[in-house]
Parts: structure tokens; C-alpha cells; sequence
């Protein structure tokens, strides 16, 4: 049977003892991993609920006992790490916000030094993979072992489908970086809506992720933070019961490996065209610098990259995709005329 990795469920924040224990007496008859609950928030301006701090650490370890879950939040300072270390919590999270600050990173790395108790460290807010590493290794550096990565989503300042945008490749990149690191997927973060969440959780068992943190909270809509994203635990029940799990294995099945055999042959054409059209892109360039012509061209560009993104569209690929490469391919070909720009004349 193919199950979820790893399950780790519960509210955004503790709000009330009532609350927390309410939504963890129906997610442990889930089996779920680890019941999660924010005890200090950080709210992106102030004025807002910040966490009920001190008196909820009871409150979740009420939940630990009763219920035999095994309970994690989010630890922010040296002063939550040792406070939740006191309460017998067994697991921690690394908060967008915190990841984002080397400093905070490294103090919050050498407070939990000598313990051992797993560590969860979502993305930045900010899409830097150099960022994200950086605080795993400053986690490996003070001897943490138990590790783990979990991919929340990205800030972005204009409307979007989702709250927090994807970028899927950030978070398979540190995969491949660091492929001895679980990677978890929050698609409460991502999604920022509660009809959105499903999508991206069988996302990302599609891609092989190690587990899921679904915030799920007894009564969503009366929420104190992230109202529109929670889950209400029929609503996770329904959730699990529609994700497919598929088979994890590196499959080399016959018909696969064909397909693959194709994709190959036209990974290496597109290769052969892209250099057709440098050499193409040399040459103007040549031929630009003899007539003393601008590199950029804008009217032409314009008109270029239109056509371009109208034939992508008859062809069903998506506008996105055909930006982004029509986009690369002229700033390479920019790159490749500015070297011929740079290049002293022969007669110089
Ligand atoms: C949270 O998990 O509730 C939270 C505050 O997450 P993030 O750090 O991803 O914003
Ligand atoms: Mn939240």
C-alpha cells in the first residue's frame, strides 16, 4: 500500500486550551505524524494575534497525553527552544521569516546544539536556494542530525492564483542538493485557500515529496490566523481520501524508457537548434557593430516575441512558459552580440 510519507497536521496557531484540544482529540484518530501548532506567530505587521506563547506549551502537551500525539511548533528565538525543549515537545519548525536571517538561523542553530530533536526548516520567503541551504548547513554544523526541509511557497507582490507562489523548481533543486534531507510539502502556505490545498498536496506526492503539514483547525472559519487556508478535519479526511498514491519507485519499465529514448533525441535537437540560431544571432551581431547599429532593437523584439508567444498559444503551451523561454533565449543572444561589441576591432 502506498501512504503518505509523513503526516503532520493542526492548527496555524494554539488560540484556547478548548481549541487545541478539540482539533487534536479528531486528527488523532487520523494516525497523523505530528499534530503542529504555531505558539508564537509571526505576523508580517503588528497589531495582529501573535501567539498565546507561555500557556499554550501546556496546552499542546495536554494534547501529547491525551491523545499519545507526538507535538512540534514553530521556534523563532533561543528563548522558544528552550522553552519548548522544558515542555517535552519532539519536534521544531524553522519559520519562512526566520530562514530568511542568517543571524537568527545561527542563534536559534546553537540553542538547540547537543539535543536531539528533529528539525524542520521551511524555505525563505524569498526564492533563494543558496539561502535555504545555508541555514540546513548551519543546522548540520552544531551537530543537528534529524533534518528536514519543508517547501511553503514564495512571496510575491502582485494577485496570484495561489498565496505564496510554488516555484517547484526551487524546491526540487534542494532535492537534488540535498538528497539525504526529507522535503515536506506545505500546501496550506502555498495555496492560501482551502479549495486549493488538494491540488497542490497531490502535486507534490507526484513528485515524490516525503510528507505533507496540512494546518487544520476545528473550526476554520472562526480562525484567528490563516482562516482561509485551514482545513476543518472532515475536510483533511476527504482531502486524504482523494490523493492518489502512486508507486515511489524509480521505474524502468519498457514503455517509459521509449518515451524517454524520444524525449532524448529531442532534448538534443532543441540543443542543435539553439546553436543554429547563436550562430545566426553572431552574425548580426557582426553585422550590427560594422554599421555602427544598436544591439537592442526594440520595435523588432516587440513584434519577435509576440509572434512567438501567439504560435506557443496555437501549440498549447502556456503563455508563461513561452515568455520565460522566448525571454532567455534573446538575452543569450544579447549576451552573444555584446561579446562581439566588446571584442576590439581587428584594424584597432
Ligand atoms: C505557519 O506554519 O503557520 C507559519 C507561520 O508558516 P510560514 O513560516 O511558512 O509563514
Ligand atoms: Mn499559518
Amino acid at each position: 500500500m502506498n501512504s503518505i510519507p509523513k503526516l503532520i497536521a493542526g492548527p496555524c496557531s494554539a488560540e484556547s486550551r478548548e481549541q487545541v484540544i478539540e482539533t487534536a482529540k479528531n486528527l488523532a484518530k487520523l494516525k497523523i505524524d505530528f499534530f503542529r501548532a504555531g505558539i508564537w506567530k509571526p505576523r508580517t505587521r503588528p497589531g495582529a494575534f501573535e501567539g498565546a506563547g507561555l500557556p499554550a506549551l501546556a496546552w499542546m502537551v495536554e494534547a501529547k497525553e491525551k491523545y499519545g500525539l507526538k507535538i512540534c511548533t514553530e521556534v523563532a528565538h533561543p528563548s522558544h527552544v528552550e522553552a519548548v525543549l522544558k515542555a517535552g515537545f519532539d519536534m521544531v519548525w524553522i519559520g519562512a521569516r526566520s530562514t530568511a536571517n542568517p543571524f537568527t538561523i545561527q542563534e536559534i542553530s546553537e540553542a538547540i546544539k547537543g539535543v536531539e530533536i528533529p528539525v524542520m526548516i521551511k524555505n525563505p520567503t524569498n526564492p533563494d536556494l543558496k539561502l535555504w541551504i545555508g541555514a540546513v548547513e548551519r543546522f548540520m554544523n552544531n551537530g543537528i542530525e534529524d533534518i528536514s526541509v519543508i517547501h511553503r511557497g514564495f512571496s510575491v507582490y502582485d494577485k496570484h492564483l495561489y498565496r505564496n507562489n510554488p516555484n517547484w523548481q526551487i524546491a526540487l533543486d534542494i532535492k537534488k542538493e540535498l538528497p539525504q534531507v526529507p522535503l515536506i510539502c506545505d500546501p496550506s502556505h502555498i495555496s492560501g485557500r482551502r479549495h486549493l490545498v488538494y491540488d497542490i498536496a497531490q502535486k507534490a506526492m507526484d513528485l515524490r515529496y516525503d510528507g505533507l503539514m496540512i494546518e487544520t483547525h476545528c473550526n476554520p472559519d472562526e480562525a484567528w490566523t490563516d482562516k482561509k487556508q485551514q482545513l476543518s478535519p472532515a475536510e483533511l479526511i476527504d482531502l486524504l481520501s482523494r490523493l492518489k498514491l502512486r508507486d515511489r519507485r524509480e521505474s524502468v519499465d519498457e514503455p517509459l524508457q521509449n518515451f524517454r529514448m524520444e524525449l532524448s533525441e529531442i532534448d538534443s535537437d532543441l540543443v542543435d537548434l539553439l546553436k543554429r540560431r547563436m550562430d545566426i544571432s553572431e552574425q548580426i551581431g557582426i553585422y550590427k557593430k560594422e554599421q555602427n547599429l544598436v544591439i537592442f532593437q526594440k520595435s523588432r523584439w516587440e513584434k519577435a516575441f509576440q509572434n512567438n508567444i501567439d504560435n506557443a498559444l496555437n501549440s498549447d503551451l502556456s503563455e508563461e512558459f513561452a515568455s520565460q523561454l522566448f525571454k532567455m533565449i534573446h538575452q543569450e543572444s544579447i549576451v552573444k552580440q555584446s561579446k562581439i561589441f566588446l571584442k576590439p576591432d581587428e584594424t584597432d
